[in-house]
């Protein structure tokens, strides 16, 4: 599911966008404080209906089966008969846990793996696991070159990286570059540069693949239109 900026008040819960179905899909909801999967039990249910209308929203509370934590869900089923719905979780977990369904699975395995390392403060990993993120992706999108600097340039010169994301990309191989292959007695990656870095990293896979996914689902809707 790709989230839109385009919900403009809590009765856009589950319309257009979400998952399949008209029941909430507790098998993707993970505990926050245990990371166990899908095992809660309702304790407690509430609703709202849209006055004048059929719209319904939830409001759930769980607990986990496996380390009795509490979880709130509002959730909500589409108004019309699409079959979708969508929810929100408080708390979420702190740990990032999978990547996009949409993305290359190499990309995705890589892009965790820099999340990852942040979330743990191991910055150098996260430097050289979101280098190999974007040269992956980069790989996908059919760069030419012997190496990561040329591959950058190739897709700059053929117009599919756009001159501001030429130049971070090559941030991102050059910090990435520093650890992977470092120099002896040389300064550590900061935690700044790391978080930095992650992020350039991340607004290039937006770019390279949400953006185009959010394209597409706009057209197919207005096409059914
Ligand atoms: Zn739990």
């Amino acid at each position: 599911m790709v989230e839109c900026g385009c919900m403009k008040s809590w009765w856009d819960l589950g319309e257009g966008y979400g998952f399949d179905g008209n029941e909430l899909a507790l098998h993707r909801i993970e505990c926050p404080f245990c990371e166990e999967e899908g095992n809660f039990t309702l304790v407690h249910h509430e609703e709202k209906k849209k006055p004048n209308g059929q719209k319904v929203l939830n409001f759930d509370t769980y607990k986990c089966g496996s380390c009795a934590g509490f979880i709130m869900v509002l959730w909500s089923a589409s108004s019309y008969s699409g079959g979708l719905h969508a929810y929100r979780v408080l708390p979420w977990p702190q740990r990032t846990t999978q990547a996009p369904e949409h993305w290359p699975s190499d990309v995705q395995r890589f892009w965790l793996q820099a999340q990852r390392s942040l979330e743990d403060e191991n910055w150098d990993a996260a430097a050289v696991m979101a280098r190999s993120a974007l040269q992956v992706a980069l790989r996908h999108s059919k760069a030419v070159g012997d190496n990561l600097k040329e591959e950058i340039n190739d897709l700059a010169l053929k117009g599919i990286l756009p001159p501001l994301m030429k130049e971070w990309s090559h941030e991102i191989r050059e910090l990435g570059n520093d650890s992977a292959h470092p120099k002896p007695n040389q300064d550590p990656t900061t935690d700044n540069d790391a978080k930095d870095i992650v992020e350039f990293m991340d607004f290039t896979m937006t770019y390279l693949y949400n953006l185009p996914k959010q394209i597409l689902e706009y057209r197919k809707r207005r096409k059914r239109k």
